[in-house]
């Protein structure tokens, strides 16, 4: 646990999986990935999904639910997926789930929303926190009700109709300051409504990037994913945010980097990198 200011942060990982390291890099070709991320013989890499738990006051709240756990065998084998979610993850750092009062998602995309539910009784997918709001953009919503082709196969009606079935569902439209220091901001990019999350309190600040940024090895700025929807704008978002990280001295956290959790910035020619002494790094497996 630490702290930004008045807020107690305590970032976990909720999901570990794995996912084709092409994938993850866009146009950059693999003999300049694969030295930061070792693909296996499928050509996959490491990936986590890192969450913030947050605690504002008598507020708990969830930053990314992660995957989840509603996967078949050949889904399992394809993401290599580890048993673990949201809710073990909480249990593992002492919280109790059923007190988290808000869920936030950057985005709908199942490695992001699938830990929001879980196969319940008669094996329909069921709120993972039944006393939390889920609040997501109106404009990713919007894309998860009819998505694009393109994104189709990132989104699982199961991770989030449950949610308004069940009057979870909080839609912000833009930026919004969602409990005291707490904030929301649109980005688009990776995908139209993806959001970021900033905690800011007594001048300090953490900035929870979500897939603007999803690893450490994407602090180069022309190193985006080809799961962008709108890569041009992920470059100017991530640029914007990463600029202005590295000029305030803010904590970055990255949602998919399997080793560490984040830092703070310093600028390198094409990009930034992470300051050594100032790494937050994942508690040992
Ligand atoms: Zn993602």
């Amino acid at each position: 646990m630490f702290r930004v200011g008045k807020v107690e942060i305590e970032p976990m990982v909720s999901s570990r999986f794995r996912l084709d390291g092409g994938s993850m890099f866009g146009f950059i070709p693999r003999a300049l990935w694969e030295r930061k991320a070792p693909p296996d013989e499928k050509n996959r890499i490491r990936l986590n999904v890192n969450s913030l738990f947050v605690k504002v006051g008598d507020e708990r709240i969830l930053v990314e639910p992660g995957m989840g756990l509603k996967y078949d065998d050949a889904a399992r084998d394809i993401y290599a997926l580890r048993e673990m979610d949201a809710r073990g993850a909480l249990l593992g750092i002492g919280s109790d789930p059923g007190e988290i009062s808000l869920v936030i998602a950057t985005h709908l995309h199942f490695d992001h929303a699938g830990g929001s539910t879980f196969w319940g009784d008669g094996g329909n997918a069921t709120p993972s926190f039944p006393g939390a709001k889920f609040m997501v953009q109106a404009r990713e919503w919007e894309e998860a009700l009819n998505p694009h082709p393109l994104a189709k196969g990132s989104y699982i009606p199961d991770d989030y109709f449950p949610l308004e079935k069940a009057g979870l569902l909080k839609l912000v439209d833009g930026d919004e300051e969602v409990k005291e220091g707490v904030f929301v901001q649109l980005t688009g990019g990776h995908t139209a409504g993806h959001e970021i999350v900033r905690i800011r309190s007594e001048g300090e600040e953490l900035i929870y990037l979500g897939d603007l940024v999803p690893t450490s090895s994407h602090l180069r700025l022309n190193w985006l994913m080809a799961w962008d929807m709108f890569p041009q704008e992920t470059y100017t978002q991530k640029k914007k945010y990463l600029e202005e990280a590295c000029g305030k001295g803010s904590t970055v956290i990255f949602s998919h980097d399997p080793d560490l959790f984040g830092g703070r910035l310093r600028a390198v020619p094409g990009g930034y990198e992470l300051v050594g002494e100032t790494v937050i790094r994942l508690r040992p497996r």
